[in-house]
Order: structure tokens, then sequence, then C-alpha cells
């Protein structure tokens, strides 16, 4: 190397190698006994893990159902981790520790969501890795679990391994994958069970499809009990749903709309449960919503069957008249929801608050699968929740794009997204509505899904991950079409008053998302 250039080499690198030296060493030698002791010893804000996972959360309402605690207490993260909670958890904390304030808040572990659509890879005009984990952020939910239903479906090691990269590249939270279980997800021959657990998938599932062959459902279930791995299971008979669009029953008739019976569902509800306990395998029926469904399942869990359920809020929110519209799901099953949308004896929160939202008959929003149910079966999932039949909430987020959506009923895709309003949509119809406890409601969103599916998360316990959400379960807010972070917009609860909101999530000790009047009170 020539002497002019060697100069210039050291004069611009060497610095940078210096840099990046210290920093080496200055992780090295930050020690969390250091951050206790108030004396550390790194002072570049990006260098010290230590600063920037850790938070002191004051004041707020602590309720974490794994250890069976609910009581006003400070909780301490350092590096990532729980560090203390209780009433010594100040006392414990480093004095440079950033802290929030949570007062009046709930301060609960991370919500995890167990059914959602990322649609990475393949389908990402409708939604990716980032977006998704942005909308799951802002609704409070700092765990995803990830259905293989993309194109190419997840039925591999290989598309596994891509997924976990692409989430530690791109996800704001954590991402949980679901293996298929047959090949491609066409229910013929079964997806290699072992490599998707070596792999690294939680579950495997056919979410979006379900297998119709028993005797291949039967394997399913004994390789998956010999790898330790939950099925999940879309309940759909398609000899009975056959080109269904909407719940069977007197509006499908009313608006000429072929049905998808509620027994389509309940038939392979039956047929999962023999299964289970044919093989003692694990199976969890996916997004339950008809009335049938839920008495079976409650039968079954009493004769020890190791079977369990999930339900999302639109199934126990709306019902089957939303698809005939707005006037007439509010004059009839809406009408409990009419009062609070309209804002009868509650704060203005926007000059939007005195009507009630309107849509269309045939709104392609209002068209999922499971479809909406009518008001018995909306009232059964309700029950489902409230006697613990039903142990797990979810969203079954499922984003489309706009031109998807913008067809005739017939020919649109099922699905709405559900991130950001599950939360809000559960506390009103469970807990406002006084139907089951706070405890019991973060119950089903953490504790319940981390048990299913074994993950290390769902817990407050002292040395577990820092995931953490804090809520304000009487906050009143409207979702706003511009204010959504996925990148589909098909939700049929745009221009909803919602009660209950996200304040701030927090993943591995770190905020990813704080409620905007939360940093600028009005
Ligand atoms: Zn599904």
């Amino acid at each position: 190397m020539p002497e002019a250039s060697s100069a210039n080499f050291n004069r611009l690198v060497e610095p940078k190698l210096k840099e990046r030296r210290l920093t080496r060493q200055a992780r090295e030698t930050c020690s969390a006994a250091n951050h206790i002791a108030g004396a550390c010893l790194v002072n570049l804000p990006w260098v010290c893990s230590l600063r920037m996972n850790s938070l002191l959360l004051t004041g707020g309402r602590v309720i974490d159902p794994a250890n069976r605690l609910d009581a006003v207490a400070d909780l301490l993260i350092l590096n990532g981790k729980i560090a203390a909670v209780g009433k010594d958890a100040a006392t414990q904390a480093p004095g440079e520790i950033e802290r929030f304030d949570a007062k009046g808040k709930i301060v609960c572990p991370g919500l995890i969501d167990l059914h959602v659509h990322l649609r990475e890879p393949g389908q990402t005009a409708k939604e990716n890795i980032a977006t998704g984990t942005a909308a799951a952020a802002r609704g409070g939910f700092t765990s995803v679990v990830c259905m293989p239903n993309t194109s190419p479906a997840i039925d591999n090691a290989g598309t596994v391994a891509l997924i976990h990269e692409r989430a530690a590249q791109h996800g704001v939270v954590n991402v949980f994958v679901t293996g298929a279980i047959t090949k491609n997800i066409a229910g013929e021959e079964l997806a290699s069970i072992g490599s998707l657990k070596r792999a690294g998938v939680v579950a495997i599932t056919d979410d979006g499809h379900c297998v119709q062959n028993n005797e291949l459902m039967r394997r399913a279930l004994e390789y998956a009990k010999m790898f330790d791995l939950p099925v999940m299971d879309h309940c759909q008979d398609y000899s009975l749903v056959t080109d269904g669009v909407m719940h069977e029953g007197y509006w499908s008739t009313v608006l000429g709309l072929r049905g998808w019976p509620s027994a389509g569902e309940e038939m392979i509800v039956a047929r999962n449960i023999l299964l289970a306990e044919l093989t003692g395998a694990r199976v969890h029926c996916q997004h339950l919503s008809a009335v049938g469904s839920v008495a079976l399942l409650r039968e079954a869990k009493k004769r020890g069957v190791p079977i369990s359920g999930e339900a999302c809020p639109h199934h126990f929110t709306l019902t089957d008249a939303a698809v005939s519209g707005s006037e007439k799901f509010w004059a009839e099953d809406g009408k409990d929801l009419a009062k609070f949308q309209s804002g009868t004896g509650f704060q203005p929160v926007s000059d939007r608050q005195d009507a009630c939202p309107t849509w269309p008959a045939y709104d392609t929003n209002f068209k999922m699968n499971p479809p909406l149910r009518s008001a018995r079966d909306r009232e059964a999932i309700l029950e489902g929740l409230a006697d613990g039949t039903i142990e797990i909430l979810c969203s079954d987020h499922a984003p489309h794009c706009d031109y998807e959506k913008e067809v005739e009923f017939d020919y649109a895709p099922f699905g709405i997204t559900g991130l950001e309003t599950e939360l809000a949509l559960s506390l009103m119809q469970l807990v406002h509505a006084k139907r089951i406890s706070v405890p019991d409601l973060i119950a089903k969103y953490t504790v319940n899904p981390a048990r299913l599916l074994n993950l290390q998360k769902g817990t407050l316990g002292v040395g577990a991950d820092a995931d953490v959400t804090v809520f304000d379960p009487d906050r009143e807010w409207i979702f706003e079409r511009d204010e959504t972070a996925s990148k589909s917009s098909n939700s049929p609860f745009f221009g909803w008053r919602l009660k209950g909101r996200t304040v701030a999530t927090i993943v591995n000790g770190k905020k990813i998302w704080i409620e905007q009047a939360e940093l600028a009170p009005v």
C-alpha cells in the first residue's frame, strides 16, 4: 500500500475501529450489578442495552394471572427481563432508570394473539411482517402467531426459517410460526411434521382450509402428539358448507345469499373431539362461532378430552343482521351497542360521537369465515367465554386489499383485520358488560395461549422476558380509518366508538408503541 493511501486509511478507518473496540469493551463492562448500584460505566446510550431495555412502571394495577397477582404495584424491568414486581420494586431500581407513570392503568403480561395472518411470503400487498406487527403493537400485542396459508404455504422448514429471519429483521413484536398440517394446505398429504417442529413451529394448522379426510386428520394428530405439537383446526365441513357466503338463517334468506350452516362447523368440532379422544393429541378449535360448537366443547372438556377453543370479537359483537346494513343491525341485534355508539350518558370524545356508524347492506367487511351468526350464537359464545369453555381470545386478523373487497358479496374474500380493535371489543362485550373480570380476560390473552403453545411468555414472573402491555380499560376512542397501522383497511369497525385503549406496548423492555395522548396530554 503506498504511503499516502496508508495514512489516509489510518485517518479514516482507525477512529471507527477504535470506537468499535470501545463499544465492545463497554458492553462487556456494563453489567446489571453496575446499574443497580447506579454506577453505569457506559455513557454511550446506544451501547448500553440496559438503558434501552430498562424501565420502571410505577403505580399501575398489575394483573398477572399466571402468578395470581392483582395489586397496585411497581414493575421493574432490567435489561429486557422482569426484575421485580411489588412495593419494593422501585427501591431496587437504578437511579437513572426511565420511569413510566402507570397510575390508573392496568399493567399486564404482553398480550398474545395466536391467530394472525401476516401474509408474508407472497401476499404482501395485503400485509407484511412490518405492518402486521406494527398493528399488533398498536393493539397491545407483544406476540403474534402467524398462520401458514401464505404463498407458498408454510409447509416446510425452509419457509419457517424465512419467516423467522424476516421477523427478526422487520418485526416489532415477537412472531411465532405455525406450520401446515398438509403439503400446500391441500388436505391430501401430510407435511413433514417432524421437520417443521425442528424448524421451530409452535403448532400445526391448515387454517383457511380444513382437512376433510378423517383418516388423514387422525394420522396428523398421531404425529403431532409424538412431537408434542398442538393441532389447531379451522372447523369447516366442505360438503355441508359448499359455497355458502353468510350464516344460513333468516337473513341469508332475506338477502338471497347462499348459507353457511352452523352444522358445517359443529360437524368438525365433533370430529375433532372424537379424534382427540382417540389419539390423545391436543386439538384446538379455531374461531368458534356456533351455539352447538360451544355445547360440544363444554361437554368434551368435562370428560377430560384434550380439546380447547378460541373466539374472535367480531363473532361475539356482531351478528348476521349486520350483513343487511347498519339500520337493521342497530334496530335489532345491535340495540345495546347502539346506546353506547350514540353516546348516551357518555362524555363526547369527538364531534362524530352523536351518531351510530353506518354501512350499506352487502358490505363485504362483514364477510368472514366462519360467518357472523345469529344473536343466539353470539350469546352462546359469550357464555362459553364466561364459564371458561372457551379459554382463548384472538383476532383472526385477515387483511385484504380494497380492490379485493370492493366486489359483490359472493366474490369478496372472507376475513377482516382485527389486531387494533380486539382488546377494546373484548373489554366492552366481556368486562364492561359484566360477564367476566379483567384478570379472566387477561388470562385469555396471555397465560392460556402461552400454555397451549408452550410459549415462555404470558407471565410477569421475575426473570421472564419483559413483554408488558399497559392499557386503560375505560378510555373511549373512535377507531379511525387513517390511523390503522395495517396495510389493509378491511375492518367493519371504522367509525365505531370503543371503550378500552392500549397505552403502551413493551417488548423485551423496550417501549415499541405509546399512545399519543400519553405523550402530549390534552
Ligand atoms: Zn380460519
